[in-house]
């Protein structure tokens, strides 16, 4: 998955015309900047490659997701449908402002279950917000139904999964809004950063303002701008912005190098008895970040795991017991521990996840063991560790199994 893996000459190359310009800030001083707006020809990168109308680069993945959500004008006391399954900056974007995150289990695509989201739908539900986890993706035709029959929000969580698709549309572009992260491990990185796409000229608007304090961006002169309501800062740097131009002309490049890889790991895995694949919807193409496999049941899955680390394969995950990515191990949330007071409508909307049901999640990432597929990797390292990988799988199983 990550892009800095190949940091080179090009961005190299733009972040020197910053620094040799001087301009950190993507807004004004047009004379001192030499021509460089790498944020402004960032977002106009992105916009292509998505095949979206509109691009709102901002500071990270997670100023992203609340920046989505406030220009589409969520705020206090509107529930988001989120997964259980995701990294912990899903329900901090809907907390950011005073929303409440509703927390629905996973199924065998480790994404939103559709008829599970539909049971959690109330009078207060504004936002479906799959996560696009380890590349793979939700099931987007079934969510889109789902959100239009109950007028509500499509918001994809692109962050795990950039130059995946879906039905032929790039992910993050299938929804209402869709959002990207180029934090330093992500596919492609900025060092940080994130951005927002749409097709919504509204809620483009919207983003364009929220992110800089709400400056309407009218003219040229930064002090006399009006501000049609309250934002916040969430801009990125044209330093981060210009290390981001570098990788998203070499996304595509990325991209087939983890098919390759990732490809030699899935055939070498496929045939082993009682593994089976994360189950990825029939519409979709995964970014190939990710191969995530199921064992039988959990004991041996963690068994697998730990076998794995011990016979030297790096950059494998058993995100059931992992502290960021999973409700079971989300007690600051469940026990809705902050530094000040929560406004009211989380404190009261707020589920009570210490007793939740979450059986199905449970069984399903309970017996998933998940593969980082590296760009770095040759054909040759990579089959030795696809080889490496069968022999482990096949003598966990055989112990645990008898
Ligand atoms: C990384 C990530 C984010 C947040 O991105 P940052 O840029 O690190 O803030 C959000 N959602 C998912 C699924 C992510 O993996």
């Amino acid at each position: 998955m990550p892009g800095f893996e190949l940091f080179g000459d090009l961005e190299r190359k733009h972040v020197n015309d910053v620094l040799e310009s001087g301009v950190l800030m993507r807004y004004g001083f047009d004379g001192m900047r030499n021509g460089h707006w790498k944020a402004v020809e960032l977002e106009k990168a992105i916009s292509e490659r998505m095949q979206v109308k509109h691009t709102q680069l901002v500071s990270s993945g997670t100023s992203a997701l609340t920046i989505a959500l406030a220009s589409a004008g969520i705020g206090a006391g509107d529930e988001v449908i989120m997964p259980t399954f995701t990294f912990v900056a899903s329900f901090e974007s809907i907390i950011a402002l005073g929303a409440v995150p509703v927390l629905v289990d996973i199924d065998d695509t480790l994404t939103l279950d559709p008829e599970k989201v539909e049971e959690a739908i109330t009078p207060k539900t504004k936002v479906v917000m799959p996560v696009h986890m380890c590349g793979s993706m939700a099931q987007l035709k079934e969510l889109k139904a789902i959100c239009e029959q109950h007028d509500l929000l499509l918001l994809e969580d692109a962050c795990q999964a950039i130059g995946g698709s879906y039905d032929g549309k790039p992910l993050g572009s299938y929804g209402d809004l869709g959002c990207f992260s180029f934090d330093y491990v992500k596919t492609i990185t900025c060092g940080e950063g994130g951005a927002i796409i749409t097709n919504n000229e509204t809620y483009a608007t919207h983003a364009d303002h929220y992110s800089d304090h709400g400056h309407d961006h009218v003219g040229k002169d930064r002090g006399a701008e009006t501000h049609p309501f309250l934002g916040y800062n969430f801009r990125i740097s044209e330093l981060n912005a210009a290390v981001g131009l570098a990788q998203i002309s070499r996304l595509d490049d990325f991209l087939a190098i983890q098919k390759k890889n990732y490809t030699i790991l899935r055939e070498a895995l496929i045939d082993i008895q009682g593994v089976t694949m994360r189950r990825v919807p029939d519409e979709g193409e995964e970014n190939y970040s990710f191969l995530t496999f199921f064992l039988p049941d959990e004991e041996t899955a963690r068994n697998t795991h730990k076998a794995l680390g011990k016979n030297g394969v790096d950059g494998c995950f058993y995100w059931f017991d992992n502290n960021w990515h999973y409700v079971k191990k989300w007690d600051h949330l469940k026990n809705k521990t902050s530094l000040g007071k929560l406004p009211e409508e989380v404190l009261n909307g707020l589920p009570d996840y210490h007793s939740k049901d979450f059986s199905q999640s449970d069984y399903w990432l309970g017996r998933a063991v998940c593969v980082l597929i590296k760009l770095g990797w040759t054909e040759e390292e990579t089959k030795a560790r696809a080889t490496k990988i069968k022999e482990v799988v096949q003598s966990v199983k055989s112990i645990t199994l008898g």
